[in-house]
């Protein structure tokens, strides 16, 4: 799950940069609106988490301009100011939900969660496709209520794949749900991870499809 966090204080983004990418998020940062309309653009997130009191441009207009390229891409706004009136504008200018600063992480990772599940094809923490399940909250992996020994790359990779069940997902779509901008990777790292898998889970749980992609389907 790619996050674009949006936000130009320098501790605040630190800290949240690196809290959720230990909850196994990918998340790209940008200081400005200008950016973040761009990046937005160009390389569309899952979730785009965006500060309304911005330097350049008003969190609100970004999240418009956003709205005018990606109808459909959840937005939830940090907003400082416990201001009624910009949670209202918010909402009305198409954010999927808002939380007031100072916050507890928790509860940003709670609610980022619930746009998450919105997005895929899990009803709750639990991903279920036949014998293997994975849970995102605890993030384990279980075959046959096993559980499994999934590193964190192959963990986010899997995930991918079993919340879009019955979809392909490209090489290229893939790559950018597990490494952030200027994250190292090399150009079989996919290949490496799905072959990992392979090993771990059922022989034919992800199936390739040739030019195309990874899927593992509906079971
Ligand atoms: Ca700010």
């Amino acid at each position: 799950m790619q996050i674009l966090l949006v936000e130009d204080d320098p501790v605040i983004l630190a800290g949240l940069q690196t809290t959720l990418t230990n909850e196994n998020f990918v998340v790209n940062t940008v200081s400005s609106g200008e950016d973040a309309i761009f990046q937005a653009k160009i390389s569309p997130p899952d979730i785009v988490v965006l500060d309304i009191g911005l330097p350049d441009i008003n969190g609100l207009d970004v999240l418009q301009a956003i709205r005018l390229n990606s109808p459909d891409l959840p937005v939830l706004l940090l907003t400082a100011r416990d201001d009624i009136s910009d949670k209202v504008k918010g909402l009305n200018a198409g954010a999927d939900d808002y939380i007031t600063k100072p916050f507890e992480i928790e509860e940003l990772i709670a609610r980022l969660r619930v746009i998450e599940r919105r997005l895929g094809t899990a009803t709750n923490s639990c991903i279920t496709v036949g014998n293997v399940s994975l849970d995102t909250d605890t993030y384990v992996v279980k075959i046959d209520g096993e559980p499994l020994d999934v590193p964190r790359r192959e963990y986010m990779l899997l995930k991918a794949l079993m919340e879009r069940e019955g979809s392909v997902l490209s090489k290229d779509q893939l790559e950018k749900k597990l490494y952030a901008w200027g994250e190292e990777t090399s150009s079989n790292a996919i290949e490496v991870h799905i072959h990992n898998l392979r090993k771990k889970l059922y022989k034919d749980f992800i199936t390739t499809i040739r030019g195309i992609g990874y899927t593992i389907k509906k079971s």
